[in-house]
């Protein structure tokens, strides 16, 4: 699932790229969806609707719920910005920001991101490999 996010972050550069995680009831990830980010932009993003309701349909048929997202900060650091908490979900998701070489894991909170993980990343090695398909049920 690292490995399908870093891909997809580094397939869509010098955009952002983002995409929504599926969490099972135990609370575990179960699947990671990479979508298209509606703003093709490189400071910006929004989930392509009509693929974020593809996801959540893809989850529920799978008894998961989609409880997380991620995207990508192409050129920047791996801390949300304060535009990405204003448009954060109200929900207790799980937020994951990856940046160049870096993929940090937040908890998302009353409002508050919590640092919960880090992982070094190689973003070059990434963009070599061939981009994943885009997966929706
Ligand atoms: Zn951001």
């Amino acid at each position: 699932m690292v490995e399908a996010m870093l891909a997809h972050a580094a397939h869509d550069r010098p955009g952002e790229a983002c995409g929504l995680l599926a969490v099972d009831s135990q609370g575990t990830v179960r699947f990671v969806y990479c979508l298209s980010n509606a703003d093709a932009s490189p400071r910006a993003f929004t989930i392509a609707p009509d693929e974020y309701f593809g996801a959540n349909r893809h989850a529920e048929r799978h008894g998961w719920e989609i409880a997380g997202m991620f995207h990508s900060h192409p050129d920047g650091l791996p801390v949300p910005s304060s535009t990405d908490l204003a448009a954060a979900p109200a929900a207790d998701w799980l937020y994951i920001v990856i940046a160049k070489d870096q993929l940090r894991l937040y908890e998302l909170a009353d409002r508050r991101f919590r640092l919960v993980g880090s992982l070094g990343t190689d973003f070059e090695k990434a963009a070599n490999r061939p981009p994943l398909t885009r997966v929706i049920g």
